[in-house]
């Protein structure tokens, strides 16, 4: 909050506790990867450490009816952009394509660089693919038995608040995902439960859409979805593989950083930016044509949502470290580091999302 109290950010600590109570209603959650390793350190664990389990198992003695990873969304996420990125490389058209998953970056360009606007990727946000897969599957009578769904997103972000009421990102007319908390609100309502967080033993999501592989883990942290991307380019995932495409260029701390792969014999110029103003500089070169690039992955936010304005904040540098390294170690435990190679996903595509892609992971315009 803004200690002047000029700005202040909504709380929707309230609507949620009353969509738990009411009995005609299934409160559903996602989690954001950033989230579960900036709450632990206010209970006492150590800074850093994924809590996802534990998180999993307090949401569902809050009252919670289901618990799922954004990590699940995320792997949609970079099934759908890599597409929609050799779709354009082949077409040579709209590049270079700016990734569109963290909403305050998008409102920038729309607003300081309208002419860009086609080079967004069409692709929802995580947040965004999670609620609208959400709700298409408790639109069925048989399994929504006559409750209202309600998602609740728990997001390290005030301006993923702004995303969901963005009606260019609805369905069918209506909005998604119901309400958006940040990590500073959960972690008040965990206090606020009650409930002894240290103690509690981990538990796993709910199914149908309860695992997320590696790749949608570290979404967190700059560089992650052009990571999650580069791995889904690979025809391999052995550990050899992997290490090798963390080593490429996305990782690391600064806050512009460049590089070039080869994909099928062609090489593509890759840009990773954290932060607003590193966002400005990369603009810039790109409209006096002193840069091309194939991809560019923009966060507002330096490093990445780890840092992000829902987060507990006053995080210095051992804070920002533990949080990257948090998450990095997070994903190299999942026994499934490619989004191509969740198993959910696949059949995702299959069934549920037939007919379906466009209407329920893309926008139309912004
Ligand atoms: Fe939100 Fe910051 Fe992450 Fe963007 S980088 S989605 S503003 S937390």
């Amino acid at each position: 909050f803004c200690p002047t109290g000029a700005i202040s950010i909504k709380t929707h600590m309230d609507e949620v506790w009353d969509a738990i109570a009411d009995p005609n209603t299934r409160v559903v959650a996602q989690v954001a990867p950033a989230v579960r390793v900036a709450v632990g350190d206010a209970f006492g664990l150590t800074k850093g450490h994924s809590v996802m389990g534990k998180l999993v198992a307090v949401l569902h003695r809050m009252g919670f009816d289901e618990v799922y990873d954004t990590a699940f969304a995320a792997d949609l996420t970079i099934m759908e952009e890599s597409k929609e990125f050799l779709d354009r490389v082949e077409k040579g058209e709209k590049l270079p394509l700016f990734t569109s998953c963290c909403p305050a970056w998008v409102k920038y360009l729309c607003d300081q660089y309208p002419e860009y606007k086609d080079n967004l990727s069409t692709c929802r946000s995580p947040q965004g693919m999670f609620s609208a897969v959400m709700k298409e599957y408790y639109r069925d009578p048989e399994k929504n038995q006559g409750k209202k769904t309600f998602v609740v997103s728990i997001m390290p972000c005030t301006a993923k608040k702004m995303e969901i009421l963005r009606p260019n990102s609805f369905t069918k007319g209506e909005q998604d995902t119901d309400v958006v908390i940040t990590t500073t609100e959960l972690i008040r309502m965990i206090r606020n439960s009650g409930i002894e967080f240290s103690t509690l033993a981990t538990e796993a999501c709910d199914m149908p859409f309860g695992f997320g592989s590696g790749a949608g883990v570290i979404f967190g942290v700059t560089g992650g979805v052009t990571e999650a991307m580069l791995r889904r380019f690979a025809d391999r995932h052995d550990k050899a593989t992997m290490d090798s495409v963390a080593e490429a260029g996305a990782r690391g701390e600064a806050g512009i950083k460049e590089f070039t792969v080869t994909y099928k014999g062609t090489p593509l110029n890759v840009c990773v930016v954290s932060g607003l103003a590193n966002a400005h500089t990369v603009m810039e070169n790109i409209k006096r044509g002193k840069k091309q690039y194939h991809i560019v992955e923009v966060m507002a936010c330096r490093r990445g949502c780890i840092m992000g304005g829902g987060q507990p904040p006053r995080a210095g540098n051992r804070t920002k470290t533990a949080r990257t390294e948090g998450l990095y170690q997070a994903d190299s435990v999942t026994s499934i580091r490619k989004a191509d190679e969740n198993p959910l996903i696949v059949s995702l595509y299959d069934g549920l999302l037939k007919g379906k892609v466009h209407e329920l992971l893309h926008v139309d315009e912004y």
